[in-house]
């Protein structure tokens, strides 16, 4: 029977790769699953509710020896393990090279999910997606309790207040909860992105599309965006500075993939917001959207509060944390057979795409050996 092991996250991280409701269904579909003790604490699942699930609580040095694929969300503190084990997680493997080699030398099978493909069978594993929509929704939650004003437009008996302007770049899956969410709340919202497709998504949601003409056709980058040529990104600029004068909000989630995130908002463009405005940056990991970001901080730049956060669905880590267990049990069905013995079909898509280390290291998980 193939045991599955549930690490506890480095101290930062408040999520866990799994809660005890997936876990019951592996118990029930034949797999051992042992979780390390406290590992859901933050997510608020105890090793009490774990264990009614079916899983067996142990130590941290019992679940890494032990288990056979190993489930986490962050892989740094992973210490060096037996041959053959399988993990499983966001590993960014495009950032974290070093990282990838050594697991490869240690002749591991390496699944990372922020590799899937963007395609239809994909997306109930597709954690980018279940992680970025919090992200979203959590972006504009966090500004609205900063922002110095309300968002919706209030008609008091004491005089009335105009909503708030938002401004969201980048209408993937963060930025079109983020454009939903301060649309709820009430706020008028304008939206840049370089795919021209997104326009009707974001006018459905109740957003303004601001369109700059010329943007690079990004059709066949698999849903995700393109680098764009100076002379567009010269126009998107002007026009984002147009617009930035009169926004309270500015939320930020433009990424390209495997590359640094396009800055597209630059320090005199922040200096010309008005005064109590805040900005949001969801890419700050990867560089920031705009020139003044700092990764992780929150800073002042005149009067405008500038936040840097790539990781805000760690701040709903309980459904965050339901979301991201659900797509690794999902992930986990093209692994493992009826018969809970580990199958794995090296030509599927999925596979091929998040496997990004296999016993035989090379990038194919052709050689991948049944444990039963
Ligand atoms: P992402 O996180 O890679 O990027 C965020 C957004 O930033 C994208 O919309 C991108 O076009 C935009 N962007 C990049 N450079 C920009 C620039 N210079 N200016 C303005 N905007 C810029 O995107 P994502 O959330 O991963 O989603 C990408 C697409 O994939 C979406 O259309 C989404 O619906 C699709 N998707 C499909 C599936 C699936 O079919 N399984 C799953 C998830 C996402």
């Amino acid at each position: 029977m193939i045991t599955i092991g549930i690490l506890r996250e480095p101290s930062l991280e408040a999520r866990v790769s799994m809660l005890s409701a997936e876990v019951a269904a592996l118990v029930k579909s034949g797999c051992i699953v042992w979780v390390e003790s406290g590992a859901g604490l933050k997510s608020f699942c105890s090793d009490t509710e774990y264990a009614s699930s079916g899983a067996i609580i142990k130590s941290r040095s019992e679940v890494l020896a032990t288990a056979h694929i190993i489930l986490s969300i962050n892989g740094n503190d992973i210490p060096a393990l037996l041959k053959g084990k399988v993990l499983i997680g966001i590993y960014q493997p495009l950032a974290n090279v070093q990282l990838i080699e050594a697991w490869k030398q240690q002749n591991l099978t390496v699944f990372s999910l922020d590799m899937l493909p963007r395609i239809t069978r994909a997306q109930s594993m597709d954690v980018l997606s279940s992680q970025a929509n919090i992200a979203g929704y959590k972006a504009v939650l966090l500004a609205a309790s900063i922002f110095p004003h309300y968002l919706p437009m209030m008609m008091t008996a004491a005089g009335s207040v105009p909503p708030a302007k938002v401004m969201i770049i980048g209408a993937g899956v963060a930025g079109l909860q983020a454009i939903a969410t301060a649309r709820r709340l009430g706020a008028v919202v304008e939206v840049f992105d370089t795919r021209p497709e997104v326009k009707e998504e974001v006018m459905s949601l109740g957003g303004r599309f601001i369109e700059v003409e010329g943007a690079a056709d990004a059709s066949k980058a698999g849903g995700y965006a393109v680098e764009q040529n100076a002379e567009f990104q010269q126009r998107q600029k002007a026009s984002i500075a147009e617009h930035i004068k009169k926004t309270d909000i500015l939320i930020t989630t433009a990424l390209i993939r495997g590359k640094k995130a396009p800055v597209l908002v630059t320090r005199e463009m922040v200096a010309a917001m008005k005064p109590g405005s805040v900005i949001i940056d969801l890419a700050s990991a990867t560089g920031g959207n705009t020139e003044v970001t700092v990764d992780n901080a929150t800073i002042q730049c005149g009067t405008v509060t500038v936040i840097g956060n790539s990781n805000l669905a760690a701040t709903l880590p309980a459904d965050a944390s339901k979301l991201y267990g659900k797509n690794v049990a999902s992930f986990l069905g093209l692994l493992i057979n009826e018969k809970g013995v580990l199958d794995v079909n090296s030509q599927d898509e999925i596979i091929r795409a998040a496997c990004v280390s296999s016993v035989s290291k090379t990038n194919s998980p052709s050689t991948l050996s049944p444990i039963s």
